[in-house]
């Protein structure tokens, strides 16, 4: 029989009031650090906070952290007894990094979730465990500002953020972590002893570069993160509601919808060339097509439709003439005119925060089981790459109405950064393509994985399987993990995962991990390997 131990320490991380009597979300009870072990009643529920149930582990213990010291205590423990460790933020990981059968402990962090505005940072603190929904929310209602994150309200801070997320105001402010601006990390030293290090981009602070890793290197790599520090880099004063970008107004969203039976091979490849070459056109920084957020989405054809949708800010001049611009050359030259669906002015924040899931979406109803593979693409497809998706979502001998291919806009402010300015080193694309499955039935996993893995094995099958780095592909994406990456069956090129994540700075990477992490405590299969 399992045991939980806790000890409490009250009121640690009560937030910071503001001259105006204006809080962030925080715990008024912290809890000590609690120790979960196999067999207690909390145990599974821990372990089901992960997302993708296609992967399950049972580590001997799940430490529930609720400040950084817990959080030292926990690294320490694990060290002493030659553990190997992972670290649950949100839990929306896609691929086997910390539901791993080789993690003994998970140092786990649903109640470190606190959003506040520090005011000796002069920065907004988060804390891992915070979701972006929370995030928006808090950020919002407190100060009417938002962070450039991704569109899935679950998705934690905790991976999100290292991996520098992307979403729907990318194109218009970057990458999440394009405004981080000091990290709390619990590292390990050469003498195995845990120590809490707080970096900032400050150009003096001697730990910059362990700031500058967790701006795109991903999760899991150097340390434990215990607190993000959000403050956009030229941001001045002290009014917390100018150091972020402003939330927008309102949102309006539009979909140009084809039904599948409307839609020949020819004009699918019509309609995915209009929507990459409207993307290599309008990504500039500072375009005025980077107002527009819009993603393509083709699933299936258990499905009905295919779909492209764009958002904006319709409050802002221009922006609804825009988006009816963008539809008129989504369809041009199709053959079939699509259905339009435009939806009228929402609110921003309640429809941002209630964004469903994506494979509730798709009709799964479970939790569900999932491979994605997701590639950053700086031009369109070749006609043939598009027929070949067309194959593969129109096979006979497959079925399944939750698998697709889709296209996401990038770019934008996203492309204004060098590719070494951060440790996010995609700075010239302008979409990502991802090949996706859901589904919530066991038997099934194989069928729907292996679909997924021949799709885009086909689609790169010109650079082995994989978008190596070049004219048109640009690599993957951190936050997307795949496995696969290692397999000599589904990466035939000579590109190793590394170098597909992180291009040129790898060997930059590999230095931060030799001066953080010497004993290689903070790793997974997809992490930043030792040099040498
Ligand atoms: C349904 C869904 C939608 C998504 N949508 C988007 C999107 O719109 N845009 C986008 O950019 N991404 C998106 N993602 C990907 C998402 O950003 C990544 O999966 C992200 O890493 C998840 O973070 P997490 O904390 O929720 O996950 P976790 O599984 O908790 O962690 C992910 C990785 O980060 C590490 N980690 C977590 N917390 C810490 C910490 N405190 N310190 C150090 N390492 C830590 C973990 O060990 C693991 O390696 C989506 C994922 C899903 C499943």
């Amino acid at each position: 029989m399992g045991t939980t131990t806790a000890g409490l320490a009250i009121g640690a991380t009560a937030g910071t009031a503001l001259a105006d009597g204006t809080v962030g979300t925080t715990s008024e009870l912290v809890p000590g650090l609690v120790t979960v072990n196999r067999g207690d009643p909390l145990y599974k529920d821990l372990l089901l906070r992960g997302y993708n149930r296609r992967y399950s582990t049972d580590p001997d213990n799940i430490k529930v952290v609720g400040q950084t010291s817990h959080v030292v205590q926990a690294v320490n423990e694990a060290v002493d007894s030659g553990k190997r460790l992972a670290i649950r933020g949100g839990g929306h990981c896609l691929d086997a990094l910390v539901d791993n059968p080789e993690v003994e402990v998970v140092i786990d962090f649903t109640e470190m979730r606190d959003i506040t505005f520090d005011t000796d940072m002069n920065a907004f603190a988060i804390q891992p465990g915070a979701t972006l929904g929370q995030v928006y929310r808090t950020l919002a209602f407190g100060w009417g500002v938002t962070l450039p994150g991704g569109v899935c309200p679950l998705v934690g801070a905790g991976g999100h953020i290292a991996g520098n997320g992307f979403g729907a105001l990318s194109r218009q402010h970057g990458l999440i972590a394009d405004h981080l601006y000091a990290v709390e990390v619990v590292v390990v030293g050469a003498d195995g002893q845990a120590r809490a290090v707080v970096a900032t981009r400050e150009t003096a602070d001697s730990d910059r570069d362990l700031w500058w890793a967790h701006t795109g290197a991903g999760g899991g790599n150097f340390g434990v993160v215990t607190r993000y520090w959000m403050r956009s880099p030229g941001a001045s004063g002290t009014n917390p509601s100018a150091l972020l970008p402003a939330t927008p107004h309102a949102l309006m969203t539009s979909q140009a919808v084809w039904r599948w039976e409307d839609l020949d091979e020819d004009g699918f490849i019509r309609v995915t060339r209009n929507f990459s070459t409207w993307l290599e056109e309008n990504s500039a920084p500072g375009a005025p097509g980077t107002a527009l957020h819009c993603a393509l989405s083709a699933p299936r054809v258990e499905r009905p439709e295919m779909m492209i949708v764009a958002q904006t800010d319709p409050s802002v001049p221009g922006n609804e003439a825009l988006l009816d611009a963008f539809l008129a050359d989504m369809g041009a030259g199709v053959g079939t005119a699509p259905r339009i669906v435009k939806s009228g002015q929402l609110p921003w924040l309640t429809t941002t925060i209630n964004a469903p899931d994506s494979s509730v979406a798709q009709g799964v109803t479970g939790p569900p089981r999932w491979k994605s593979k997701v590639a950053v693409m700086r031009k369109g497809y070749s006609d043939e790459q598009i027929a070949t998706v067309y194959q593969h979502l129109t096979r006979a001998d497959y079925a399944n109405p939750a698998s697709s291919f889709s296209m996401t806009s990038y770019g934008g402010q996203i492309n204004a950064l060098a590719s070494d300015a951060s440790a996010h080193a995609h700075r010239d694309a302008a979409y990502t393509g991802a090949v996706s499955a859901a589904w919530d039935v066991v038997s099934e996993d194989d069928a729907h994985t292996k679909w997924v893995q021949q799709l885009y094995h086909d689609l790169y099958r010109d650079t082995g399987g994989v978008p190596v780095a070049g004219d048109t592909n640009d690599g993957c994406h951190v936050n997307w993990p795949d496995l696969d990456l290692l397999s000599a069956d589904w990466n035939t090129s000579n590109t190793s995962a590394s170098a597909l994540f992180h291009k040129g700075n790898y060997p930059r990477l590999q230095g931060i991990k030799a001066a953080y992490d010497p004993l290689n405590v903070f790793r997974h299969p997809l992490s930043i390997e030792l040099p040498g």
